[in-house]
């Protein structure tokens, strides 16, 4: 029987408001709709809102408002700390609003906060124009974009809020405003990096690029210290059309792989070349000049070809590090053959990305994503099943990113975990996290959006 009412609020009125989009304990989608990728964040909320409309959003900011509920926002449901789940809160799961409206003349695209970042760029992609998000096509356009977006265009047309030309944000006190440049510029310029701190972002506007087709796909290299400097140093050298995401890792025993790599440390390369076939070729060819590939799945696809949905997959527990690094030199090429051999978790990952290019081009203020001087960010991660190895997973993960690090601290914030309020602050150096503060104390007062890598307001 569906539950219809809990301690602070009537599931039926929730019902009657929201025209029955409203899930809560005793439904039976209620544990499809509380789910969140990863699953160890598995929480029970007393209700999840459906809202289809910003008028609706504002309803529901306001009901957590005054009911003092705990309000967790949920674009695509990816967040590394569980930030879009809640225990016994409000979930405003924005998966109905999936509107996009494409301007090709003015070469700008209106987009509703549900989408995913695949759905997105195949609707666009048909047109063959793109916008850069990340390097999953199932990532929410919201979390992705509010705290940055680092993808495969990286180098040739900047981060994804640097595309990012307004955006529709209900906030704390209910009103539906329309952010860009011109207007509530201190808005604009926080949730460009900010995360979810300062509101609801029903809808984005992003700029286009024309994109016909890329070179792109998986490039499959056996590894060692020398072959990881290496490719560092090519992805660091190479065009600004092109993107490496080198993940460097112990086979498991994929089809694609020639028996005699499993078990052997392999660097799992998502390449992408933005622009056309020949050039594409050349610019790969530093890469596969590195060592004989063990695969070779690099051709001219569709842009939105890079994001077709693999497989669902179930990721119960992660340890991960993210980190900034000035280099790859020998010694940190080292350090990761080490590590990750060390590891004793049935898959342990280091990623590197070379970044650079149009996004280290926009001034460091411009935006809350202060970290434009960095030449390559770094992750490290392993996942598991069990919960009880935990603490040896976080040691390991603590210890390689140790060895990792070099120069400045600093991390991007969409690949923080639930690494407490220090590490939040190493996502925002220095006057971007005074100005943060100033923007949020103005908007969010009493820390309504908590539910993130939080910003406080603190006092008054
Ligand atoms: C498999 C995987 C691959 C990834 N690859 C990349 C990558 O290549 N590049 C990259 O930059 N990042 C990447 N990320 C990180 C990703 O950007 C963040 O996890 C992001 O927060 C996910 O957004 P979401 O909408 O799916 O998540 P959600 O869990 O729904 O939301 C995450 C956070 O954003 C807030 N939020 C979401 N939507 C809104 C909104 N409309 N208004 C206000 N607040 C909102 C939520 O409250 C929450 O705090 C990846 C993550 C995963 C799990």
């Amino acid at each position: 029987m569906p539950s219809t009412s809990t301690t602070s609020i009537s599931i039926s009125e929730l019902r009657d408001r929201f025209d029955g989009r409203v899930t809560a304990p005793g439904d039976d989608g209620y544990d499809r709709a509380r789910k969140v990728f990863y699953g160890k964040w598995d929480r029970r909320p007393a209700a999840v809102i459906r809202p289809t409309s910003a008028a609706e959003v504002a309803g529901v900011v306001g009901l957590a408002r005054d009911r003092s509920l705990e309000l967790a926002v949920r674009g695509g449901g990816h967040s590394l700390a569980g930030h879009s789940a809640s225990d016994g809160g409000i979930v405003l799961d924005l998966s109905a609003m999936t509107a996009l409206e494409v301007d090709r003349g003015d070469g700008t695209a209106w987009a509703e906060a549900g989408l995913t970042a695949g759905a997105y760029s195949k609707a666009v992609g048909a047109d063959g124009l793109a916008t850069g998000f990340g390097d999953t096509g199932s990532v929410g356009i919201g979390g992705l974009t509010l705290g940055g977006g680092v993808g495969f265009l990286v180098r040739k047309h900047g981060l994804t809020i640097d595309n990012l030309l307004g955006a529709e944000l209900v906030t704390a006190d209910g009103r539906i405003l329309q952010v860009d440049e011109q207007h509530h510029d201190d808005l604009f310029w926080a949730i460009r990096g900010g995360g979810g701190n300062f509101g609801v972002a029903t809808r984005f506007r992003f700029r286009l690029h024309e994109l016909p087709g890329i070179v792109g796909g998986m490039l499959l290299l056996p590894a060692d210290a020398e072959l990881i400097e290496g490719f560092v140093a090519a992805a660091e050298a190479a065009p600004e059309e092109l993107s490496a995401i080198a993940n460097i890792m112990v086979a498991p025993p994929m089809p694609f792989l020639p028996p005699r790599a499993h078990g052997k440390l392999i660097v799992m390369a998502l390449m992408a070349y933005a622009g056309e076939a020949a050039a594409g070729e050349r610019a790969l060819s530093p890469f596969r000049a590195l060592a004989e590939p063990l695969a070779d799945m690099v051709q001219p696809m569709p842009y939105a070809g890079l994001f077709e949905p693999v497989e669902d997959m179930e990721v119960t527990e992660e340890s991960a590090r993210s980190l900034f690094m000035d280099t790859v030199d020998a010694a940190a090429a080292a350090a990761i053959v080490e590590r990750l051999q060390a590891s004793t978790a049935p898959m342990a990952v280091a990623q590197l990305r070379a970044l650079g290019g149009a996004m280290a081009r926009v001034p460091a203020a411009a935006t809350a994503f202060a970290h434009r001087d960095r030449p390559i960010m770094a992750g490290v991660g392993c996942v598991y099943e069990d919960a009880g190895d935990r603490p040896t997973h976080d040691a390991w993960a603590d210890g390689f990113a140790a060895a990792l690090r070099q120069g400045a601290t600093g991390v991007y914030v969409n690949f923080l975990s639930d690494e407490g309020p220090e590490r939040v602050r190493e996502a925002y150096p220095g006057a971007t996290w005074d100005r943060l503060v100033e923007v949020k104390r103005r908007h969010d007062p009493d820390n309504l959006f908590r539910l993130n890598q939080n910003i406080p307001p603190g006092p008054a």
